[in-house]
């Protein structure tokens, strides 16, 4: 059979098994939650670097696309005159196209004599007008001079990104060290204003979620960093540098290319070629820098992962805690279970021992001693005292099941103490004859009354003073019955203290006895008569008198039961009800009642 100890021994170690399984769970979720906020980083920002790629194609094909359009073919430079071949092909331009404020200004410089003749497009009137150098395109001018002169190509300078220049080549003229001669320069001045204002935000709203996405971005010179050519946020005051979750280079004006959108006409459209390759990211005049808003993907995604781990650990602890709850709500079923049995034994026991001595001392009453009256009267005693103990077990069973009903009080009037404490002492008066003990009771006079159901405190009392002589007497032959008035924060509270100079209650009952069918370990041994409700019911009594109850007690000195119940309200201190007040309605009247009716008091 499994005991307590075993059954307790077995619950730990399920509930430690359960704790190294959640160890060992805790450590694969921490690793896996780890490698997936490592894929889910890696994923973001893959697929935040695939949408700078597509927002720079794009760029790039607008520009290669208006740039492809702008520059006529030799056909019709032959056919139009250079001048009217241009206007033609930009007012054509304009006309179909969205974004035809893109370039400020469209110019061509054309070499004549020594100089590099400049001018300038007037696009209301679609001629090109002769116009002096702007100061803005100095170096682009000394560039195509250099270039003129065989200077090998570079790139435009870190000033003058926005400029594009489109060379048209001509096999006329003298030869130069890098290509062909060429015949003219288009020049074409990319308007910021328009870009920071309409075709940014388009291209970030198309392929980051807008401007108030969860991206900022940035957009400088490859070249000088330096140079700010747009913000999505206008108050962003620190530069994303270093700090961006992703970057691709950009707006890459590919002479191959648009030559080669300008050979098969303007824009892409069926038969034709693929219109741009992929660009690639490291090439490009500019610089798209984007970060993500709350610091970097590293951050959102480190916040995260420690929201899943704190998830993670919160079930993980949800489950040991259930775990602990059910072994201890087990364990102490299993407790009430033992109790309840043991309730029963001991009841049965308690009744079987009077219920025995009457049964023998019938039998002996019905045989010869019945003619000797001094017998007669001895066995009469026997089977009274026997008697009043099974009427107190059944009625101690019975006060538990009404208290469990939540009948603990019946009437309630205003006592005097030292009357409950003398019908207590009266009701246990064959006990404490039984036991020679000295009561010493001290009652000052003047105690004020309290307001409460004499029948139960007389109960309750009856029950103190019985333990008193059941566990306390062999110590000292002593039990000590006091009252005092003790001042309350809600008012006056009178004090009844039941000791005695018993062997105590060792520290590890106390906190049980007041638990319904609990019996000390001591009780048991020595086999002291008892169902183990008796303390619960003084306890369920006093409260309900809004008392409490509390035991002191040391092993070998005694114990000590101190009962504070609330002094009854001033109005009520003058009328006494006595303790005995009730006659009607009392188990054990009736029960005087229904021996008179048989004819046996
Ligand atoms: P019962 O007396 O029927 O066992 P109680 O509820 O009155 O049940 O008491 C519960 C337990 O408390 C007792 O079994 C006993 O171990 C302990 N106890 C109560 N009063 C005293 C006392 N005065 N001295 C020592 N032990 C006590």
């Amino acid at each position: 059979m499994i005991t307590g100890r075993q059954r307790a021994l077995r619950s730990w170690l399920s509930i430690g098994l359960l704790a190294v399984l959640c160890c060992i769970l805790a450590v694969l979720q921490y690793r896996w939650i780890g490698e997936t906020s490592r894929a889910e980083r890696d994923r973001l920002r893959e697929a935040l670097q695939a949408s700078l790629v597509r927002l720079s194609r794009d760029f790039n094909s607008e520009i290669s696309a208006a740039c492809a359009a702008l520059l006529p073919s030799a056909s019709e430079i032959d056919r139009l005159g250079r001048e009217r071949a241009y206007a033609t092909r930009y007012t054509e331009w304009k006309d179909s196209h969205r974004h035809e404020q893109i370039f400020r200004r469209v110019a061509l410089a054309a070499p004549e004599d020594r100089s590099l003749v400049l001018r300038i497009l007037d696009p209301d009137k679609g001629v090109f007008v002769h116009a002096p150098w702007p100061a803005r395109w100095s170096r682009m001018r000394e560039r195509l001079a250099a270039l003129r002169q065989g200077a090998p190509p570079e790139a435009p300078p870190s000033e003058e990104t926005e400029l594009i220049d489109l060379p048209r080549f001509t096999r006329m003229g003298p030869p130069v060290p890098f290509g062909l001669p060429v015949a003219e320069w288009l020049i074409l001045e990319v308007d910021l204003d328009y870009l920071r204002s309409t075709l940014f935000p388009e291209l970030l709203g198309r392929h980051l979620g807008g401007v108030k996405s969860d991206y900022q971005a940035a957009i400088t010179v490859r070249t000088n960093p330096s140079i700010i050519i747009y913000q999505s946020d206008s108050n962003q005051k620190q530069s994303i540098g270093s700090s961006a979750d992703a970057y691709v280079a950009f707006f890459d004006p590919r002479f191959d290319m648009i030559l080669r959108r300008a050979a098969f006409g303007r824009g892409p459209g069926p038969g034709r070629p693929p219109a741009a390759p992929p660009p690639d990211s490291g090439r490009g005049r500019w610089l798209l820098s984007v970060r993500h808003r709350s610091g970097s993907l590293e951050t959102i995604v480190e916040r995260a992962r420690q929201r899943n781990l704190a998830v993670s650990a919160g079930i993980l602890l949800l489950i040991l805690a259930a775990a602990a709850a059910l072994v201890r709500f087990t364990r102490q079923a299993h407790r009430l279970a033992q109790l309840q049995m043991d309730f029963v034994a001991g009841v049965s026991h308690e009744l079987r021992t009077p219920l025995t001595v009457i049964r023998t001392a019938a039998y002996n009453l019905r045989g010869k001693l019945a003619a000797n009256p001094t017998q007669v009267e001895r066995y009469g005693a026997l089977i009274q005292e026997e008697s009043e103990k099974l009427t107190a077990i059944v009625e101690q069973v019975l006060r538990f099941t009404g208290a469990q009903a939540g009948r603990v009080l019946q009437e309630r009037g205003p006592l005097s103490v030292e009357a409950v404490v003398d019908s207590a002492l009266l009701a246990s008066k064959g006990l404490l004859e039984g036991s020679r003990c000295v009561v010493e009771k001290r009652i000052p006079p003047g105690l004020p009354s309290i307001l409460g159901d004499s029948m139960a405190l007389e109960h309750a009392l009856q029950n103190l003073i019985n333990n008193a002589l059941k566990y306390g007497a062999k110590g000292g032959n002593w039990i000590g019955i006091f009252a005092t008035t003790v001042p309350e924060q809600n008012g006056p509270t009178v004090e009844i203290r039941i000791a005695d100079r018993g062997p105590g209650i060792p520290a590890d009952e106390q906190e049980h006895i007041f638990e319904p069918f609990f019996r000390g370990k001591r009780a048991i041994q020595d086999q002291i008569h008892g169902t183990g409700l008796g303390l619960n019911l003084v306890k369920r009594i006093v409260e309900a008198h809004g008392g409490t109850i509390a035991v002191r007690s040391e092993p070998m000195k005694g114990s000590e039961f101190v009962v504070r119940i609330p002094a009854a309200p001033a109005g009520n201190q003058s009328e006494f009800v006595p303790a005995h007040g009730r006659t009607d309605g009392d188990d054990d009247s009736l029960n005087r009642e229904a021996a008179r009716e048989k004819g046996l008091t």
